[in-house]
């Protein structure tokens, strides 16, 4: 089954996200578990929640890719903005469980100046803290742009984040096109090429979703500055090559192109078109 959807906003539920994406066209979607700039996360209701899984059993809405809020760096210096990390992690994992076996994605963090050996070690503690036996939901480490002092710009500090982890079966990548290229992945001329090295270095077995991006920079830019699909560095051409990769098109897509609902309807529309 072909999943594409975008994020949508979370501020009604549940069940009014799992409508607006069937709405949109898409039959899987991304959210914020919280205002993306951190501070409490919405009460969970039970209601809510049960009508949204019948109505995406229903539709057949999976492999929801919920996204933590932007300011969670499990590698940050202060100690404050560590806790913060720890304490919201565990919290959404928590409130995972209410949609069982989806995915929660992060970006592991930016290490400021400490260096990408102390960063890898601080996000590993964060993720054997958080992480329980039992749990459903697969953790996804983003892959970065490198821009800055961000973790994850390359696969092989991915791989060193999950090697350290003790539950490392619970972790899995989220690829998104738009920081690959930035990071200096050649995704549009060797495809291939690309997804060997992930092999190489994480094992594609651990890549679980993508987020379908263009990108306003050139190749290596280390920028990270999403475009709408038809616009941007990498051709359409490129963009079905990657939605109908054989390994990739398995895989959950969400755009997160800077799109209001009715450019987000046609890029889903453009999507599918493209999958053919
Ligand atoms: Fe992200
Ligand atoms: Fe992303
Ligand atoms: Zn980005």
């Amino acid at each position: 089954m072909f999943r594409i959807g975008c994020h949508i906003s979370a501020s009604g539920g549940y069940l009014a996200m799992g409508r607006r994406i069937d709405a949109l066209g898409g039959n899987t979607f991304a959210f914020f578990t919280r205002n993306p700039r951190g501070g409490a996360a919405k009460d969970i209701d039970p209601a809510d929640v049960d009508a949204f899984l019948a109505f995406c059993r229903e539709k057949d809405i999976d492999r929801i890719v919920a996204h933590a809020p932007y300011t969670l760096n499990p590698c940050a210096e202060k100690e404050n903005v560590r806790e913060f990390a720890l304490n919201t992690f565990a919290d959404d994992l928590r409130r995972m469980e209410h949609t069982p076996g989806q995915y929660y994605n992060f970006h592991p963090g930016s290490h400021v100046g400490q260096g990408i050996e102390v960063g890898i070690a601080k996000i590993a503690e964060v993720l054997d803290q958080v992480l329980f036996p039992g749990m459903t939901t697969t953790v996804l480490l983003e892959t970065m742009a490198g821009k800055g002092s961000e973790v994850g710009g390359r696969f092989e500090e991915l791989r060193a984040v999950m090697d350290r982890v003790t539950l490392s079966d619970k972790l899995g990548v989220c690829l998104d096109t738009c920081h690959v290229w930035d990071a200096g992945y050649d995704i549009v001329n060797d495809l291939d090429g690309v997804l060997t090295a992930f092999d190489k270095a994480v094992g594609l077995d651990r890549l679980k979703a993508v987020h379908l991006n263009n990108t306003k920079n050139d190749l290596g830019a280390a920028k990270d500055r999403h475009e709408k699909l038809p616009d941007g560095k990498l051709p359409l051409e490129a963009i079905r090559r990657i939605v109908t990769h054989p390994v990739l098109e398995k895989l959950p897509f969400i755009l997160e192109t800077p799109n209001d609902e009715a450019g987000y309807a046609a890029e889903i529309a453009l999507v599918w078109q493209l999958h053919g």
